[in-house]
């Protein structure tokens, strides 16, 4: 989906498929795409035409003539990504998955997606938060555990009520959409929710553990690394805020600067 000048604004994508023939050509590159070093096959969202409508998606294998995987990069939380490039790559139009129109649904599906990437986060962040509280009983200063500290026990009150709301508005999002697709509203709350649950348990069940949670050995910095990377992949929190406020507000906020007038 993304590209070097299309992240958030992801309808600003220009990877282009022109037909040729019975199949299509694919032209333009990818960034961020989460293991692109190790897929066999790729989702592609392309271009088909202008606009949003001109939008759609096909299905590219490695090793396709034309297509170039580029060194791979790291992410902060260890997984890796690489650059893809499509230099006149040639696929059937069986490669298909969603022609111009597309867009929507494949939006819809992502969702899907979406709410896997809140469970993530939330089931991260209470791993943290059990291994501080498990730190918090042991660990003793000034003659006592430090569990029994008032400062700290507000922090794993704030953190325990962060992560049951965070849950329960996951699992809204999912029951409601037992016989569908999530709700865009409903999966934008819940991975908001999540999201940021998860990132501030692992942030604060870090400083729980003192030193010992900043070190590497500890797994509670592993669950910081990848809880905040869940803050910006598959919409960042802030794009999701947006999708909320359209709902509270019954209107759309266009983020693009208006038209000038012609
Ligand atoms: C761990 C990780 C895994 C990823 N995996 C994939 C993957 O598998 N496939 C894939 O295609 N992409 C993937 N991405 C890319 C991800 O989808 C983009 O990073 C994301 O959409 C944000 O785009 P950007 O990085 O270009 O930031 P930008 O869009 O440049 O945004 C920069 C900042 O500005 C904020 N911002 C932008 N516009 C607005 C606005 N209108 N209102 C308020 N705030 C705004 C953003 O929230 C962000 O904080 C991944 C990213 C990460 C971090």
């Amino acid at each position: 989906m993304t590209e070097p000048d299309a992240g958030s604004a992801v309808t600003e994508l220009t990877t282009k498929a022109e037909p040729d023939g019975d199949g299509f050509v694919i032209n333009g590159a990818k960034i961020f795409g989460t293991h692109s070093g190790e897929a066999e096959l790729f989702l592609v969202y392309v271009r088909f035409g202008p606009g949003v409508d001109g939008i759609g998606s096909v299905l590219i294998e490695r090793g396709t003539p034309g297509f170039d995987i580029g060194r791979p990069s790291a992410f902060m939380n260890g997984e890796h990504w690489s650059e893809l490039h499509f230099d006149n790559c040639r696929i059937p139009k069986e490669n298909v998955l969603l022609p111009a129109g597309g867009f929507k649904k494949q939006m819809s599906g992502f969702n899907v997606e979406r709410l896997g990437n809140a469970a993530r986060a939330v089931a991260l962040g209470r791993h943290a938060f059990d291994v501080a509280r498990e730190h918090a009983l042991n660990r003793r200063q000034f003659g006592r555990p430090i569990c029994e500290f008032q400062g700290l026990q507000w922090k794993f009150a704030d953190m325990a009520i962060r992560l049951d709301s965070a849950q329960l508005l996951l699992m809204r999002a999912a029951v409601n959409a037992d016989r569908g697709l999530p709700s865009a509203y409903e999966t934008a709350m819940a991975k908001a929710a999540c999201n940021l649950a998860g990132f501030e348990a692992a942030n604060e069940s870090l400083q729980v553990m003192g030193g010992h949670g900043f070190s590497e050995e500890s797994i509670v910095q592993y669950c910081l690394r990848r809880t905040r990377g869940w803050m910006i992949a598959g919409g960042s929190v802030e794009i999701l805020k947006n999708r909320i406020a359209e709902e509270i507000f019954e209107r759309r906020f266009p983020q693009r600067p208006p038209r000038p007038a012609s």
